[in-house]
């Protein structure tokens, strides 16, 4: 088959692909050699690998296995798992035994304000055995300890997950507030930014017009191989995001997990997709870097945008990852970023010291301003912003680029290794307002 110079087709890429011959690049490299003064033409990449890891609340779990012998109960009428709240049904099984459970992404434990169903999920993928408690329409008080092993069906579900980047927040206010957009309260007079997005290496970023998106496309979710089932919840065709699909005993706990919001624990997902590079159009998109991609800020109080920066001022010039140097530590009597880390990643005692799960960190950057003695350390960099007499210094990320570039480099090499098919979309996406 011989490609056109100007449009390919999935299979003229497929054909790459079978052949050992296709050139796949994360967006991120991509970006990279653009910075550097290098041009790109459309047969110079047949497939980018793009992925987003933030914050995504309209995730939850669907779960059904087997508690109880045939008879023992009716129905359930009230479920927990480790404390976590989970909805009965949709299907509310009669005597058989058997659970049907919706856990939603953004529950807490009854017990522990700090423990959400992203704490949950991630326990399940570890492996860790966890409590489930019943009540039934009866008034039996039930419980059981499982394993994700034993329950069979074990599907995470996205209503509203990978945005097209999102936005930065400031609180113009005199007071602190307390909102999702930060962990702590937010504090007033611009003294500091937060913000969400994985900017250029975004997938709706890299296709926005939904060429090889759609409905069946495959993706990975938290590691996981899940398709794309359509788009999510209040999108728009300036705000758009996707819904989507996967099995939880494929995925890696590195990519989700709990993370603590002024308003209490939300949850932490990570997309990657890959996408054929079909034409031209899709090409200039592509070849996007974070200097071109505007991120509107808002004032956190009602969310209407009063400046415009972009994604350049928040991920150019600054440290992705956070380091950490236990020797410098000063051993303060309470550690504050013991107390703020919204991961809870970070252990201090007397007795076994200060113990940091890398494993855990989102790399949101809250431990850097908190920490008294500079134990964890990077550049998170403070923005101007017109008519304001100070540099706002971004103080949170709701977004971890260091997972999503993990993400997208993982689908490359599976793409490469010929362990992830792409699929050409059964169904197209529209998003309101869209041309
Ligand atoms: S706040 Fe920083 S310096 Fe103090 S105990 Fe915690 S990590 Fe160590
Ligand atoms: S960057 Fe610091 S505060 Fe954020 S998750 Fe990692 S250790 Fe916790």
């Amino acid at each position: 088959m011989t490609e056109s110079s100007t449009h390919r087709t999935f299979s003229d890429i497929q054909t790459k692909i079978d052949r050992g011959d296709v050139v796949i690049l994360t967006a991120q490299e991509i970006c990279d050699r653009v910075r550097n003064g290098e041009t790109f033409d459309l047969h110079d990449i047949d497939v980018v690998t793009t992925a987003t890891s933030a914050l995504m609340s309209g995730t939850y779990a669907v779960l059904s296995f087997k508690v109880a012998q045939p008879d023992t109960f009716t129905k359930a009428a009230k479920v927990w798992i480790n404390n976590v709240p989970a909805q009965v049904g949709p299907c509310p099984n009669e005597r058989i035994g058997i659970l049907d459970l919706i856990v939603l992404g953004t529950q807490v434990s009854t017990i522990d304000p700090d423990y959400g169903a992203g704490d949950l999920f991630r326990d399940l993928i570890l492996g860790s055995r966890v409590l489930v408690e019943i009540e039934t329409d009866d008034g039996q008080h039930l419980s059981s300890f499982t394993t994700l092993k034993q329950i069979p069906h074990a599907m995470l579900h996205a209503s509203r997950n990978a945005f097209k980047n999102y936005l930065a927040f400031v609180n113009p206010g005199k007071t602190a507030v307390s909102t999702i957009f930060h962990s702590q309260e937010m504090k007033g007079n611009y003294e500091e930014m937060t913000f969400c997005g994985c900017g250029e290496i975004n997938p709706l970023e890299n296709d926005p017009e939904l060429k090889t998106i759609g409905v069946g496309t495959k993706v990975l979710i938290n590691g996981a191989q899940g398709f794309v089932t359509g788009a999510g919840t209040r999108s728009s065709a300036d705000n758009p995001n996707l819904t989507g699909i996967a099995d939880m005993h494929q995925m890696n706990p590195q990519f989700l997990g709990g993370f603590t919001t002024g308003h209490g624990p939300d949850i932490i997902t990570t997309w990657a997709v890959a996408i054929p590079v079909l034409d031209k159009e899709m090409l200039n998109h592509i070849l996007k870097t974070d200097e071109q991609i505007p991120l509107k800020v808002v004032d956190v109080r009602n969310r209407k945008p009063i400046f415009e920066i972009t994604y350049g001022d928040v991920w150019n010039k600054t440290d992705h990852g956070i380091e950490f140097d236990k020797k410098i530590c000063l051993k303060c009597d309470v550690c504050r970023v013991e107390s703020i880390c919204p991961v809870k990643a970070v252990h201090w005692d007397l007795e076994t010291g200060l113990k940091f799960d890398r494993s855990r960190c989102f790399n949101c950057g809250l431990c850097v301003s908190r920490c008294k003695g500079g134990t964890f350390f990077a550049h998170l960099g403070s923005i101007e912003l017109e008519g304001i007499d100070h540099k706002v210094p971004v103080t949170l990320r709701q977004s971890d680029r260091v997972a999503a570039l993990k993400a997208a480099k993982d689908l490359k090499k599976q793409i490469q290794k010929g362990q992830f098919k792409m699929t050409e979309p059964v169904g197209k996406i529209t998003f309101p307002g869209s041309a």
